[in-house]
């Protein structure tokens, strides 16, 4: 038993090193990335429940890995955010979609509105405001053209600076869209202190939303909430044409999802924005 624990150990042991070794080779890749330009901003639209108009659409960050090759940002912003790296990272995606978002207007789209996901350790920074102050003016984008998303966590810690934070940010005229709505805890009382302006429901409660009787509740619920308080609500993860009648029924007016599209290219969306009718 004991020459079995040790093998059990040494087991351990070594994949503890190849973790942290893999970890140091990334977080170097990754400094390499932000000075190389392989990074991309994808985008995937949010569309109008009603009318199947695009409404706006969700900045999603891409690694050109040069070995990896095309690199899911859940494999490389956890890390980025342990090393602090996701600061740069985070200046440079709001940098880029400010930016594609003043090109998308001077393509006449005037009202597509763009969301960017901060994390909550940009929040946490005393700069974040006076950079998206900068950045907007910069770029020459209205702040009401910009929505933030952000997790429930981000009021974890410095809940006072970062409220704070969020409220100066509102008062800019920037949006403040809770993410992933629903996974985190005490969703409700963190509703009464943040100045949010949209909601989006997680892709878990929309997942099995037409098989399961309590996604289906938590749905509406969430829904009904979000109607009372006057907040805008988007569906993530709309895979199915199922799954965008039953939140055209309870009036969810926004969905995101592979039904109408994945990610994509700034240039692809703007193929894809050019099938639809200019709103
Ligand atoms: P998220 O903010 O919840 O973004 C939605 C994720 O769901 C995206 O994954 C998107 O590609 C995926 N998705 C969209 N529609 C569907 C669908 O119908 N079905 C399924 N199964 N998935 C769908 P992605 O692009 O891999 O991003 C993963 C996460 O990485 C994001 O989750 C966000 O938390 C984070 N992330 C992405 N870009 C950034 C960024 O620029 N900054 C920060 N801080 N985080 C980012
Ligand atoms: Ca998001
Ligand atoms: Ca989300
Ligand atoms: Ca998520």
């Amino acid at each position: 038993a004991k020459q079995q624990g040790r093998n059990t150990y040494q087991w351990f042991a070594s994949d503890l090193n190849v973790e942290a070794n893999e970890r140091v080779e990334l977080r170097n890749d990754l400094q390499r990335a932000l000075e190389q330009e392989q990074l991309e901003v994808f985008y995937q639209p949010m569309v109008e429940s009603r009318t199947g108009k695009i409404r706006g659409s969700e900045a999603l960050i891409r690694w050109h890995h040069p070995v990896r090759g095309l690199m899911s940002p859940i494999q490389f912003i956890p890390l980025a955010e342990d090393t602090g790296q996701i600061i740069e990272l985070g200046r440079w995606v709001l940098q880029q979609a400010c930016r594609d978002a003043v090109r998308l207007l001077g393509l006449g789209y005037r009202d597509h509105r763009i969301s960017v996901n901060v994390s909550p350790v940009q929040l946490r920074q005393a700069g974040f405001v006076d950079l998206v102050t900068e950045t907007l003016r910069q770029t020459g984008l209205a702040p009401e053209l910009l929505d933030l998303e952000i997790v429930e966590s981000a009021i974890l810690y410095d809940t006072e600076q970062v409220v704070d934070r969020l409220r100066k940010l509102r008062e800019l005229g920037v949006g403040i869209a809770i993410d992933d709505f629903g996974t985190g805890f005490s969703s409700l009382s963190y509703l009464k202190i943040m100045p949010v302006t949209k909601i989006k429901i997680d892709r878990a409660f929309i997942k099995d939303v037409i098989s399961n009787r309590s996604d289906a509740a938590i749905t509406q619920g969430i829904l009904s909430m979000a109607h009372h308080l006057s907040l805008d609500v988007v569906a993530e993860g709309v895979e199915t044409n199922a799954h965008a009648a039953f939140l055209r029924k309870n009036n969810c007016q926004l969905l995101q999802g592979y039904l109408f599209a994945r990610p994509m290219p700034f240039q692809n969306m703007l193929e894809f924005l050019t099938t639809q009718a200019v709103a």
